[in-house]
């Protein structure tokens, strides 16, 4: 198992919405969209605020809400960004990063490779 490996999104400059505690300020999602979600720090933090970053049914979600004075249109491109790391995650092993696929077991959907299965 991957237990002992460092935390990937220990270092990122996640802008956080300053109203949430601490203890939430912490991306619950596997390795393998440390990429992914990278990038997205790097396209829209300047942008926005993040409330949450987490694993669900399988995909990405990366909740924000626009800082302050950001015009709509900026805000339009960086929701466009978000939409597609989204997508991009459901195709994307959460454990390794390779190219994967949403399965289920039982209620658990987790999109993996075949290695990771
Ligand atoms: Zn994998």
């Amino acid at each position: 198992m991957t237990t002992s490996q460092p935390n990937p999104y220990e270092h990122l400059a996640i802008r956080w919405d300053p109203n949430l505690p601490e203890q939430f300020k912490t991306v619950v999602c596997g390795p393998g969209w440390a990429t992914l979600i990278a990038d997205l720090v790097e396209s829209t933090g300047d942008d926005f605020l993040v409330s949450q970053i987490k694993e669900k049914f399988g995909g990405l979600r990366y909740y924000v809400r626009p800082a302050d004075g950001l015009d709509e249109h900026a805000e339009a491109r960086g929701r466009q960004m978000i939409d597609d790391a989204e997508r991009a995650s459901c195709k994307t092993c959460e454990t390794c990063g390779a190219p994967g696929e949403k399965t289920q077991k039982g209620h658990i959907h987790k999109t993996v490779c075949e290695e990771c299965r």
